[in-house]
């Protein structure tokens, strides 16, 4: 089986040298395995997504001159496959409608005692106190749909849950994959459909996956929690489950880590400012495709 890999930015803003370092790193990958590399544009939120955006990170890669195999996928024109995968959750009881605010989950969230009290998600928001599992809100206005994670979990076992992760030093021949168990309960009664566009990151990140026939997810260290409700949503959904490498985030030649101001740096600033892509590249560790045949 051709190992299929991908490159998925959030058009909400310019592309800068932490997108390069993942799409290059996604390539670099695809390459050594002989697989795909497949573009896909994380367009959902359509307040934050802009067209022009999609324009930009078309323009920076191509000039960063990374090829990408197949059709680009947008998520905002396959809403109906997140209603479906949603549609099975429901069927399955799975889902429950939420109508909270961020300020009554916050006020729930400190009313509580113990431990569970000021406990957050790994985003940093509170765990939902569970006010509309006792309380349903009426439906005649827009509601979220969350997970319900104790009832989810009951239906999974621990093998259901755990993923191949990479765990190799970067660029070594002998790549080392090690089990890593997940934790999905951090998460809580995660919200899986927004109030605003009945999908969510979660939800069609794990749906696109599938469906694109993704075989390895190369993405950063700063999603590697978001993995554990992933799993949980293919097992629950009866999807395979990819390989994932979370990746540190960009570090200087000298191994330090980049200051935030070269960080943040858009890419098309660094071109303006006369860098090359070899430039970049080679700042960000990676071998110029110009001396690819040398
Ligand atoms: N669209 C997400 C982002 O730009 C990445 C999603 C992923 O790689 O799973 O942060
Ligand atoms: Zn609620």
């Amino acid at each position: 089986m051709q190992p299929v890999f991908r490159f998925a930015p959030s058009p909400n803003g310019l592309l800068h040298l932490g997108h390069a370092y993942s799409a290059l790193l996604n390539e670099q990958e695809a390459r050594r395995h002989g697989g795909r590399l497949l573009l896909r544009i994380e367009d959902i939120d359509r307040l934050r997504s802009r067209s022009e955006h999609v324009q930009a990170i078309f323009e920076d890669l191509d000039w960063l001159g990374i090829a990408f195999d197949g059709p680009v996928r947008f998520q905002s024109a396959h809403m109906d496959d997140y209603r479906k995968a949603a549609d099975t959750l429901q069927q399955r009881g799975l889902l429950f409608a939420c109508d909270c605010t961020r300020q009554r989950v916050a006020r729930e969230a400190q009313a509580l005692s113990g431990p569970d009290r000021l406990s957050t998600d790994p985003d940093g928001a509170p765990l939902y106190p569970g006010h509309c599992l006792h309380t349903p809100p009426h439906l005649d206005q827009p509601v979220a749909w969350r997970l319900r994670m104790e009832a989810a979990l009951q239906t999974v076992t621990v093998d259901d849950l755990s993923y191949q992760a990479f765990a190799g030093p970067r660029g070594d021949q002998n790549s080392e994959w090690i089990t890593r168990p997940t934790a999905p309960q951090r998460w809580g009664d995660a919200v899986l459909l927004r109030k605003d566009i009945a999908t969510s990151y979660h939800l069609s990140v794990v749906v696109d996956d599938a469906l694109q026939g993704v075989t390895h997810v190369v993405r950063g260290r700063d999603l590697e929690a978001a993995t554990d409700l992933h799993c949980l949503l293919q097992a629950l959904l009866g999807l395979p489950r990819p390989h994932y490498d979370h990746h540190d985030l960009v570090t200087d030649t000298d191994g330090t880590k980049l200051a935030k101001s070269r960080m943040s740096k858009p890419l098309r600033q660094w071109r303006e400012e006369g860098a090359s892509p070899a430039m970049i590249r080679s700042m960000l560790g990676f071998e110029s495709t110009e001396c690819h045949n040398g």
